[in-house]
């Protein structure tokens, strides 16, 4: 017998009971895009393996263990892109977008990362990722962490998450602090797991954001990267904070917050909530100067935030949502009431565009075509019998309320029932 066919594990069909949810955080952050004016950017799914190499880093989780890596026909090493910043790094430089230009850009599609699957964590996952290039005061970075804010009061989200930030310096004054790391867990080395040990040399700081519980104590007692920074990165973390805090946007600073890549400079953030387990931070973001000349540009600021889609949508699935009910559904009986009943859902689809109507297809007795309307959830069922066919009217049927069914001249239809709902 063969396989049954199911999708690959960890990658997911979200199916119609579950996409208004997905459409009304889409909604919400197309709207809050607009107020703040980004304009949207949509890039391959597949990119040159370099690509995320080179930017995201050879030492990382990601490119170490994560990605989906084959061979093209021709011999082309490509991935299913990880993550969006570096494809919208190499889209900016390939059609110029970065040249002596402000750009306020955003973007949404499916992600690919080989992880364990789990509540929270899957392998094909949706982000929704802003990108900011141009700007180097800490205004935008406020800016692009506000959007995020006013997106989870849209959302009634605002009290389950909190926002962690930190700062990482420059490169120069984090290659001093990597110094002191890296002696202080020298010290401690028999304390290291065989990640960290890996990451001593390569990437010291990620060390820093290990959630192995026997190193807690450890790291906690680390040498802070606060305490290293010159005056201006001091300057530029506090300007953030105080533009937080006129803003009325709470925030802890955490000095473990490091976003493990090499291309983040000064600010990096973080919103968390206790209520999803250890699948936790929804959305994640910084500034990372570093990245445009890594991959072969001007050197050019930039700022971004990813949010985690499925993880947002978790929350939201533990609140109680109106999902919109359509507000007529058409039956009939007969073939001349058939073709009457497609001309009058067009006409009233021209009439009441912000309404959904639904015309009933295929036959069956009036009673069972009535289940059908209130099983759809409708709040009218609109009958065209024969008597509605002779005398040029429709009978309104009241799903949901005990009012008299009521029959009405056609042209009155619409007009009726733009006050109904
Ligand atoms: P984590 O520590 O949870 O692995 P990360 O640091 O790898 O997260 P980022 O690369 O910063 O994640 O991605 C931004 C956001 O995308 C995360 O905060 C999270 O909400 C979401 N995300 C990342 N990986 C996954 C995944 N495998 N499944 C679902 N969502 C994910
Ligand atoms: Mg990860």
């Amino acid at each position: 017998m063969s396989k049954k066919l199911q999708a690959i594990r960890g990658m997911h069909d979200i199916l119609p009971d579950k996409t208004p949810l997905w459409q009304l955080l889409e909604g919400a952050m197309f709207d809050v895009c607009k107020q703040y004016g980004y304009s949207e950017i949509r890039m391959p799914l597949v990119e040159s393996t370099d690509l995320f190499c080179r930017s995201i880093g050879e030492v990382t989780d990601i490119v170490e263990k994560e990605m989906y890596t084959f061979e093209d026909r021709n011999g082309d090493s490509l991935s299913l892109r990880p993550e969006g910043t570096a494809s919208c790094v190499r889209a900016g430089l390939e059609h110029g977008l970065f040249y002596n230009q402000i750009q306020r850009l955003w973007y949404q599609g499916p992600m690919f990362r080989h992880e364990r699957p789990q509540k929270g964590r899957y392998r094909q996952f949706h982000q929704i990722g802003i990108e900011c290039f141009g700007m180097s005061g800490a205004e935008i970075e406020a800016e692009v962490i506000l959007m995020s804010y006013r997106l989870w009061k849209k959302l009634g989200l605002e009290s389950e998450l909190s926002l962690e930030i930190n700062t990482l310096g420059t490169s120069e004054e984090r290659a001093v602090y990597k110094e002191t790391l890296v002696s202080y867990f020298n010290q401690h080395i028999d304390q290291l797991d065989e990640d960290s040990q890996r990451r001593l040399t390569a990437n010291p700081l990620r060390i820093l954001d290990s959630k192995n519980p026997a190193m807690q104590t450890m790291i906690e007692a680390a040498p802070r990267l606060v305490d290293a920074l010159g005056d201006d990165s001091r300057e530029h973390f506090e300007q953030l904070q105080t533009y937080l805090k006129a803003a009325g946007v709470g925030f802890t600073i955490n000095p473990r917050l490091v976003r493990g890549l090499d291309y983040y400079s000064h600010t990096v953030f973080e919103w968390t909530t206790s209520s999803l387990g250890a699948q936790g931070t929804v959305c994640a973001g910084g500034r990372y100067d570093g990245l445009i000349d890594q991959l072969g540009g001007k050197k050019t600021p930039a700022v971004g935030l990813a949010m985690g889609v499925e993880r947002l949508v978790l929350l939201l699935e533990q609140h109680e949502w109106e999902v919109a009910k359509p507000l007529a559904y058409i039956v009939y009986q007969g073939d001349e009431a058939r073709a009457k009943a497609l001309q009058l859902a067009e006409q009233l689809r021209d009439e009441l565009p912000n309404h959904g109507v639904i015309l009933h297809c295929g036959g069956g007795s009036l009673k069972s075509q009535f289940k059908k309307a209130d099983k759809v959830g409708a709040e009218l069922a609109l009958i065209l019998g024969e008597e509605e066919i002779k005398e040029n009217t429709v009978s309104i049927k009241f799903l949901r309320d005990s009012k008299e069914q009521q029959q009405v001249p056609q042209n009155e239809l619409s007009t009726l029932l733009s006050n109904y709902g």
